[in-house]
Formats: C-alpha cells, sequence, structure tokens
C-alpha cells in the first residue's frame, strides 16, 4: 500500500478548492540518499510537498520545481515533481547547523520544525520553475521554462508561498505543513475567480465563506495534520460544510539518473584523468547532481567502459 498519496477536494458551497498531500516512502528514499541535518530535513520534505501539490494545480506536462538559493548554512535546496507524479530532490549546506534550530518533538506535539526559514536560508529567495518535457512540447510551442521568484522574508515556507500566490496569482491561499517521523504533509486552500456573471450577493457569500474556511483551518494544529487521515481531518475541520473528496493519486520518488547516464559521463571525461583517479583512490564515482544517487565503479568496470569504446584488436 503507497502511503504517498495526493487528495483533491472541493466546497460545494463555493469556488474553494483544497489539496492535501502526504509523502512517505517518497522520503524514505529521498532521506536515505544524504545524512541530512533535522531541521534540512524538515525544510526539504515541505518542499517536496510545495512541488507536489504545485504540479497537480497545474495543467501541465513537464517538471515543476522549487530551488532555494541564499546566503544562510542550506546553499540551495531542490525539490522537483515530474509530470503530477515524479519525484526528486536534494540539498546542501555547508558547517554545521546551529541545533537551536531544531525545536524537540513532545509527546503531545510529534512534529519537527526548522524555526524561521530565514535561519536556514538567509538573505534569499526560492525560485519556481515549469519546464515543459519534450515529449509534450508542440512545434510551435514556447519553448522557455516559465519562472517564478518567491521572496523569503522571516516565518516559514507555507507563510511565504501564500504571499507569494496573493501577489502572482491574485488567490487567496492558505498552506499548512507538517512534518513528523520522516513523512510530511500538506495542505492547501485556494480561493479561485468567482465566475464572470457571479452577482454582488453571490460574491459577498464566497468572500463570507472564504473568511470562514480561513478561520476554521487556522485552529488545524500541526500534530493533526501530520497523523490523521485525509477523511478524518476535513471531517474535523470543515463538518459543517459539505465537501467533495476525490480519489488520491499515487506520487512516487523518482530520477533521471541511472548507471547507463552515469558511465556515458565518465566516458566524455579524458582516460588519463580516469586511470589517475583509480591508480590513487582504487574506484571512481559519479554522484547526481539532484538526488545524490552514487555510482561507483572499479578497476573492472572503467576497464569493460574504455574496452567497449575501443575497437577490438585481433
Ligand atoms: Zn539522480
Amino acid at each position: 500500500m503507497s502511503q504517498d498519496l495526493l487528495h483533491r477536494f472541493s466546497f460545494f458551497a463555493a469556488p474553494i478548492r483544497g489539496q492535501w498531500v502526504r509523502l512517505d516512502s517518497v522520503l524514505d528514499e529521498l532521506l536515505a540518499r544524504q545524512d541530512y541535518p533535522p531541521s534540512v530535513k524538515v525544510l526539504l520534505s515541505e518542499m517536496m510537498a510545495a512541488v507536489s501539490l504545485m504540479a497537480d494545480g497545474i495543467k501541465f506536462q513537464g517538471a515543476v520545481a522549487l530551488q532555494s538559493r541564499g546566503s544562510g548554512p542550506v546553499t540551495t535546496a531542490l525539490a522537483e515533481c515530474r509530470d503530477q507524479e515524479l519525484l526528486r530532490g536534494i540539498a546542501r549546506w555547508e558547517g554545521t547547523i546551529p541545533d537551536s534550530y531544531n525545536q524537540q518533538t513532545s509527546a503531545e506535539d510529534p512534529t519537527t520544525h526548522y524555526g524561521e526559514l530565514t535561519d536556514l536560508i538567509g538573505e534569499g529567495r526560492m525560485a519556481i520553475t515549469l519546464t515543459p518535457s519534450r515529449h509534450a512540447q508542440g512545434g510551435a510551442m514556447d519553448l522557455n521554462s516559465y519562472q517564478g521568484v518567491v521572496s523569503l522574508e522571516r516565518g516559514s515556507l507555507a507563510e511565504n508561498l501564500e504571499t507569494y500566490f496573493a501577489n502572482s496569482e491574485q488567490l487567496p491561499t492558505r498552506l499548512f505543513f507538517a512534518f513528523s517521523r520522516d513523512t510530511v504533509t500538506g495542505l492547501l486552500l485556494q480561493r479561485l475567480p468567482a465566475p464572470d456573471n457571479a452577482t454582488e450577493v453571490e460574491l459577498e457569500y464566497q468572500r463570507a465563506l472564504w473568511r470562514e474556511i480561513d478561520i476554521l483551518a487556522s485552529t488545524l494544529r500541526p500534530e493533526e495534520l501530520a497523523v490523521l487521515p485525509v477523511e478524518t481531518l476535513l471531517r474535523r475541520l470543515f463538518n459543517e460544510h459539505v465537501l467533495t473528496l476525490q480519489p488520491g493519486r499515487p506520487l512516487k520518488f523518482s530520477c533521471t539518473c541511472s548507471r547507463e547516464r552515469a558511465q556515458s559521463m565518465l566516458q566524455a571525461l579524458p582516460k588519463e584523468e580516469i586511470l589517475e583517479l583509480l591508480e590513487t583512490q582504487g574506484m571512481v564515482d559519479v554522484t547526481c547532481e539532484i538526488c545524490g544517487a552514487r555510482y561507483e565503479y572499479d578497476q573492472l568496470h572503467t576497464h569493460l567502459i574504455y574496452e567497449a569504446d575501443e575497437p577490438p584488436i585481433h
């Protein structure tokens, strides 16, 4: 049974949409590839949940990526969702991440936080990039990828993304993340534009409903978001509203790297360089820049690579 699911839901009475995502085995794969400090782990996991939600909201075949750059100890963090389904990501940091950034979990609240986002990323920003996949590009389509910029103020990733949605897309949005025991859960609520023919009375009703939903959502505690099944969570928050919950859509960890691709990277390097590395280290390795997977080649492997490269001698 996959624990990595994304559900959409909508409110019967107003153009408000919602999404809920929980990533479990995706994080197992992601976090096994590097020994992340606790707060970096939480940040990267939240970013993975964020791209899952963003990719689901866009009718688009390709990759949606969220990448941070800043002057803080986390030099870069990247989360990417391809074709609404395939997730990968990585974070890099320098020095030690001070312990004060990690709030201790307690029995009542098992969730882990990272303090202020700017403590990790520093003065910085996050880029949202949409890159169409090759097979989805029509001949006349614009091949340039779209880029949006999330400026990072103090607070959490969720708060900074809420500001981004409000400013760049003019869509009032509430966003929540909770991380607990290597599982991340995200909840997004967004007020969609009212239909053009909506009357003033209808508009006022919808505004009031959004205010109400917003207030109800604000009562959500991280420990509830982290552990409750989506049905229970929605019932608890919005029990007086009629909601439609769609079936969950699975997500999984997947990178485009492979042993074969890593091998062609090796083949592109000067042979002398590889032989020298083999001489000094006994092996060469190629690490994927986007997921951290490590491909190792010993003397025998490398020998086979070059043998395949050279015409056989008779
Ligand atoms: Zn990879």
